[in-house]
């Protein structure tokens, strides 16, 4: 082992119960004018302010000469009393959070990211940082081992031992996960993968592992090979009901539901499995796009305040995109569940009037306050960068179709992104996108991005989908769970019979809580107001999802009555229904579609290889 470097640290799950790690961290030599520790108040690839600090329970600091003070100086600062000699900072951090962003601890498992972990010590940032990871003490843990990518520079594979970061901003880049998790191996484009399943499940490994390699093979076909890693790692927590992911540098943090894992037995790709899959090639995209090729507003990070970009639909729009794209691309999905998913994607989009209010310039730059922190009103106010991002990602993959002629695509695009700022280091500019566009495409596109990045028009699927022989349908949500996607059941009559009161509801035991309001609906007109509770419509009681059935089984223009509590207050209201909205989107192969037609779709769906 080389020279202990000047910090380091011990982290040990020490009380699994009450879920607390004991962290112990040395610096050597402590300054003589006091020394300044912080920890980040977000993560990357999270956009929300979350004050990590605040599950640091017990502090303090001594010297070999004894005790010193150290006091608080913000929400995530701490600063030592002038010492001499090595100083070491001893403190307790609560974990229990079942989230890919903080940190967790239990009699199970443990997970965390260093961001809620390891303080930095200001000044040492940018040099190595090693930890020693330690195996809990408690019996219940005899079996524990662990999985990560950070650097290790002692110990067995999968065991307890000592690893070793170059900075700071690799050492937060590392999550770790300890317990008695699955783990098998498989290869892509020669690089070794690993998986590792924490929580009960019978993921059938020998299949994911095949559909991952494929998965990866197409992202690190598009951007050539080799990938930019030389090891990488799926954590999966597998839970009864949960979704989400996070990305890093050579790993990515998953939660998902234990049934969307592929079963033993079972060959087919459910809607379960398709979205893990999906949520797989969106991590696996993003090792490109967002953990090397970087907003300028990222390089560096700024970790204790918000870091404004309008750049975030460029990193998860075009990666949302691309992480449908890969499943049919790699063959695990046909063209007709593709289609399926980009629907269900414009549907996200459609179903709210937020998108008429909010540009996706201005949901990137926001996202630390509305995306990230939605309250009742956010569908009659905000735009999702994920969702309208991959319109307008596939906006402009089919833009540059047709202007080359099928010569080029959106995969030139990212394959100069990736020349430029992703092997660079150099973060891309804010509108640095369309110049990349126009470097590939030999025209000027400000007017055609314009309406959809920095206004608030609709990204122009339907104009251009027409060109690779696909129709764009609209048609109204048949139930509350209607996500879009497909067709539906309904006739043209049953559309024309159907009433709306525009909301969106929650069972409770007692009636049916309005979440959301939304602009322009019959419920809105009368009065009623997200929070309150819905007891009876014309008089008889509701339930569960009963109260969009019951007012799809009444005409438009049909007064009904509706009583509902405001807080404790009984209240009445008359509504009047309406038509519904036709703001769910399904996309279908055009029959007619003639052969230049399906040449061109034939190229937008599968990779263009430089
Ligand atoms: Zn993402």
């Amino acid at each position: 082992m080389t020279q202990t470097p000047p910090i380091s640290y011990r982290v040990q799950p020490s009380d699994p119960s009450a879920h607390v790690y004991s962290v112990e961290l040395r610096l050597e030599p402590a300054t003589p004018k006091g020394q300044l520790f912080w920890l980040p108040a977000w993560i990357p690839g999270s956009y929300l302010i979350r004050e990590f600090a605040k599950n640091i329970v017990r502090i303090e600091a001594s010297t070999e000469a004894g005790p010193i003070a150290v006091e608080k100086v913000d929400k995530d600062r701490f600063r030592t009393a002038p010492a001499e000699g090595p100083l070491t900072l001893r403190y307790e951090v609560y974990a229990w959070d079942l989230s890919v962003r903080t940190a967790h601890l239990d009699q199970t498992h443990g997970f965390y990211n260093a961001t809620s972990l390891c303080l930095a010590a200001e000044g040492y940032e940018s040099g190595a940082h090693r930890v020693t990871i330690c195996a809990p003490e408690d019996p219940q843990c005899a079996n524990w081992q662990v999985a990560t990518t950070l650097p290790r520079l002692d110990g067995d594979q999968l065991g307890f031992g000592v690893f070793e970061a170059s900075n700071y901003d690799e050492l937060i880049d590392h999550p770790v996960e300890m317990g008695t998790f699955t783990h098998f191996t498989f290869e892509a484009a020669g690089v070794s993968h690993e998986v590792a399943i924490t929580g009960r499940h019978s993921c059938d490994a020998e299949r994911l592992s095949r559909d991952l390699k494929v998965i990866c093979e197409s992202h690190i076909n598009m951007f050539g090979s080799p990938p930019p890693m030389d090891r990488y790692l799926f954590m999966v927590m597998a839970v009864g009901s949960g979704y989400g992911g996070l990305e890093h540098r050579s790993s990515t943090a998953l939660i998902c539901d234990r049934d969307d894992l592929p079963q033993r037995g079972v060959s087919e790709v459910t809607s379960g499995y398709r979205q893990f899959l999906g949520l797989c090639s969106h991590e696996y995209f993003h090792l490109w796009n967002v953990k090397r090729i970087k907003p300028a507003a990222f390089t560096p990070f700024r970790l204790n305040e918000e870091s404004y970009t309008e750049l975030l639909w460029a990193f998860e729009g075009i990666t949302s995109y691309y992480d449908d794209l890969g499943l049919i691309r790699s063959g695990l999905i046909d063209a007709k569940s593709y289609l399926e998913l980009v629907g269900r994607t414009a549907s996200r989009v459609y179903a709210g009037s937020g998108r008429t209010k909010q540009s996706l310039a201005a949901s990137s730059f926001d996202a630390w306050t509305k995306f990230y922190r939605q309250d009742e009103n956010a569908p009659n106010a905000i735009v999702s960068y994920y969702a309208k991002g991959a319109l307008a990602a596939l906006a402009i993959d089919l833009y540059i179709v047709r202007v080359t002629d099928g010569a080029k695509s959106l995969d030139d695009v990212m394959r100069l992104l990736w020349t430029r700022h992703g092997q660079t280091g150099v973060g891309v500019p804010e509108r640095g996108i369309e110049g990349l566009v126009n470097e590939v495409t030999g025209e000027d596109c400000t007017d055609f991005v314009t309406p959809f990045l920095y206004e608030t028009e609709d990204a122009p699927i339907e104009d251009l989908l027409a060109d690779v022989g696909v129709r764009v349908v609209f048609r109204p949500a048949e139930s509350d769970g209607d996500r879009g996607g497909t067709a539906g059941k309904w006739a043209e009559a049953d559309v024309a019979r159907a009433g709306d009161l525009g909301v969106k509801t929650k069972s409770l035991g007692a009636g049916v809580k309005l979440t959301h309001v939304l602009d322009g609906g019959a419920a809105r007109a009368a009065g009623l107001s997200a929070g309150d509770v819905v007891v009876a419509m014309d008089g008889l009681r509701v339930t569960g999802g009963q109260l969009t059935a019951r007012a799809r089984s009444m005409g438009p223009g049909t007064s009904v009555e509706m009583h509902a509590f405001r807080r404790d207050e009984l209240m009445t209201f008359t509504v009047q229904l309406q038509s519904p909205p036709h703001d769910r989107v399904y996309l279908r192969l055009d029959d007619s579609a003639d052969a230049d037609c399906l040449k061109r779709r034939e190229s937008w769906l599968s990779t263009r290889e430089d």
